[in-house]
């Protein structure tokens, strides 16, 4: 068995603090505050109640029996973070760091978004727990994603559109960092993954952590043993590392992460880094990411704009070094087959985000025992991908 416990900040070499010094302290302020309240029971029972009467948590365990049926081997459950409040698991997080940031003291939050998601949910507990909310998106993404801009903005909060480089999320991760070294008395930054300096990928762990928390004890109420498999998709990680972390000790569990191969891990349009990423630094974190020779951040393609990051967290990385857990990439056409046969299926209709892990289902399920199990967790729901999916398919249809 392998421990999983960040130690100085680090998984293996991975992890760390490479901020600015300036940071620092307010990092350390944050260590502080989150490893007093992670075992105050007041705050253990506020987010506790949180998650149950505001985002509905626990999120069922679904045996998705006619998929079983027809790909003819493993038992299939699904664990429906799509049925979460905000349509996902991101409420997961930023419940528990905005909580986190009001009992600091704090009246303002931050956060970056890449495709809108993190943003509104960001912007939904802010709304919640009376905080100040601004959030920072790339201008491409402002563009590209109007409607979440607008979602944003109806929960009261501030969006930046950041002209700096590609225009895109990780632009938008590091305005959100220049923002809040330049304001840090009175704010929290909300990071929306497993990512960034320690203790972010530590906190987000911990908040998604409750997805296998309940998975294990679903899954042991009705088949009396844990699953042979648990596969989730992987953007900075936060829905994997949360459907992994109660499993990690139990060595007879395999873990997947499903990465976004794009147009293939071959070709120059992928997100695929743990296919094609090198070590590296960026984003204050040590871990691996998708660079060109000279240490440059490569362009990242993907058809799921929730997987589209050229990093991963840094406990992915160790998870992988170390043999633990395992990583595939799913290409585009894969994830949209698999997109539109849960729809039919079982009349689910995924996050194309969460179709990629639903697409390495459909690959190693047949090959399985019968009385095998695999769970595999459905990050999201998909009505926001549905015009995207009807363009890939050449239909034209208004969002
Ligand atoms: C944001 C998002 C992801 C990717 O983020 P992770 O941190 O890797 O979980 C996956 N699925 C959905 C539905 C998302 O919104």
């Amino acid at each position: 068995m392998i421990s999983n416990e960040a130690k100085n900040g680090r998984f293996g070499e991975f992890g760390g603090q490479y901020i600015p010094e300036t940071l620092m302290n307010e990092i350390h302020k944050l260590e502080e505050a989150y490893e007093h309240y992670k075992n105050d029971p007041e705050f253990v029972a506020e987010l506790d109640k949180l998650n149950r009467e505001y985002a509905g948590r626990p999120s069922l365990l679904y045996y998705a029996e006619k998929m079983t049926r027809d790909l003819g081997g493993a038992k299939i459950y699904l664990k429906r973070e799509d049925l979460n409040h905000t349509g996902s698991h991101k409420i997961n997080n930023v419940l528990g760091q905005v909580l986190l940031a009001k009992k600091m003291g704090k009246t303002r939050v931050i956060a970056e978004t890449g495709a809108g998601q993190h943003g509104v949910a960001t912007a939904t507990a802010a709304a919640l727990m009376d905080m100040e909310c601004e959030i920072f998106m790339g201008e491409e993404d402002t563009i590209r994603q109007a409607l979440n801009v607008y979602r944003m903005e109806l929960l009261g909060a501030k969006v930046h559109a950041v002209k700096t480089g590609t225009r895109v999320l990780k632009d938008a991760v590091n305005e959100a960092m220049r923002e809040w070294v330049s304001r840090v008395d009175d704010t929290l930054y909300v990071l929306g993954s497993v990512m960034g300096p320690h203790p972010f990928p530590t906190i987000v762990r911990d908040f998604q952590s409750v997805i296998s928390k309940e998975s294990r004890e679903q899954i042991l109420e009705v088949e009396g043993r844990l699953p042979d498999v648990v596969i989730a998709c992987v953007g900075g990680g936060s829905n994997a590392i949360g459907s992994f972390y109660e499993y990690i000790k139990d060595d007879g569990v395999r873990l997947i992460g499903c990465e976004a191969a794009g147009k293939g891990v071959d070709t120059p349009e992928n997100a695929a880094t743990m296919a094609n990423g090198t070590k590296g630094i960026f984003h204050g974190m040590k871990s691996l990411f998708c660079q060109d020779e000279y240490g440059q951040i490569a362009p990242v393609y993907s058809i799921s704009a929730g997987l589209d990051y050229p990093g991963i967290g840094p406990e992915h990385a160790y998870l992988a070094e170390t043999g633990r857990a395992e990583y595939v990439p799913i290409t585009d056409e894969e994830a949209v087959r698999a997109f539109e046969y849960l729809s039919r299926t079982e009349g689910i209709i995924p996050a194309i985000e969460s179709s990629h892990a639903v697409a390495h289902v459909m690959k190693i399920a047949p090959e399985m025992s019968k009385d095998s199990i695999i769970i595999c967790t459905i990050s999201g729901r998909g009505d926001k991908d549905v015009a995207a999916i009807a363009r890939y398919r050449g239909v034209d249809i208004y969002e």
